[in-house]
């Protein structure tokens, strides 16, 4: 079902800064691992749909925010694998449903959307056990995907036959980075950007999910500075930066999370703090969020 070997394109960006740095840097492009279920989530899919499948279970229920990527990709991989869909998404007052939810409305999905405290809670949450009833044999899977197989399916993201010093790459739960050191050889090493304000807490996460792994040969760390103001915040600087560099590379970023890994990173390189390095900057996607972006800030990103 899921291609498990895509042939992802790996390109190489050049500029003065990199070249007087004596960086190399390469993007992983996951980003067109799939039209629909872009990037990391259809990593995290992977092992969950098939488990599913191989379950018989009649509906995957997941959890997500009105605007998720994983929420989107998780419609549009029910449409495709064949199995029922349903999200429970937070936000009580979805008068009108916004491009995300209405994409993932025709793939089928259906939603039940609660109130941001309730679902703090998500699989305890009061009325969940309704959701549930609804179904015979129900799959859950949590939000973003971020279940031991979910970082299973991530740990296939970078190519074994491709050497690289230090990968960079953006963070949600982290679930994503902890596959990806889970497959690091001596030497590498992750550095995480996460995209939400006060992230320390994934130094936790991410450690929990590297636990049943025995043997870890790489390094990890997070750079907690480029959020932005917080999760789907962005500033003036921001926007410029992702219009120039499409208008340098032709390459979009998504504005929520890959952006700030990306100006992270040259951040960094700018003021010296990596150098004389091969850099792989992994593209995780996300370009389906692209469009509610734009309509919830009123601005164009690409022209
Ligand atoms: C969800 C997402 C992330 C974060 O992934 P985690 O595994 O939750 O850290 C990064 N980039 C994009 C494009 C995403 O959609």
């Amino acid at each position: 079902m899921f291609d498990t070997t895509p042939n992802i394109p790996i390109q190489e960006l050049k500029s003065a800064l990199l070249s007087v740095n004596n960086v190399q840097l390469f993007i992983l492009r996951d980003d067109l691992l799939h039209s629909e279920v872009s990037g990391n989530k259809w990593r995290k899919l992977k092992y969950n749909i098939e488990s599913a499948k191989a379950l018989k279970s009649d509906v995957v229920v997941t959890f997500g925010g009105a605007f998720s990527n994983h929420i989107a990709a998780t419609a549009a991989a029910g449409r495709i694998f064949n199995i029922k869909t349903h999200g429970v998404i937070r936000g009580e007052e979805i008068k009108a449903l916004n491009s995300t939810l209405q994409k993932a409305q025709a793939d089928g999905m259906t939603f039940s959307f609660v109130s941001r405290s309730d679902y703090q809670n998500k699989e305890l949450m009061v009325g969940f056990d309704n959701i549930l009833n609804q179904f015979d044999a129900p799959f859950i899977i949590p939000e973003g995907g971020g279940n031991s197989k979910g970082v299973k399916g991530c740990s296939e993201i970078i190519p074994n036959d491709f050497d690289f010093d230090l990968c960079a790459l953006a963070c949600g739960t982290g679930g994503t980075m902890a596959g990806v050191v889970s497959a690091l050889k001596a030497g590498q090493a992750v550095l995480g950007f996460p995209a939400l304000k006060n992230a320390g807490f994934l130094l936790n996460d991410i450690s929990a999910f590297l636990k049943p792994f025995d043997s870890l040969v790489g390094s990890w760390s997070l750079n907690l500075d480029y959020h932005f103001g917080g999760y789907a915040k962005k500033n003036n600087d921001l926007i410029e930066f992702l219009k120039s560099f499409y208008q340098e590379y032709n390459l979009k970023l998504d504005p929520i999370y890959t952006v700030k890994a990306m100006f992270g990173l040259l951040d960094l390189i700018e003021k010296g703090q990596i150098k004389n390095q091969k850099v792989l900057f992994i593209h995780t996607g996300g370009l389906q969020g692209i469009k509610g972006f734009e309509d919830r800030y009123k601005l164009t990103l690409f022209d």
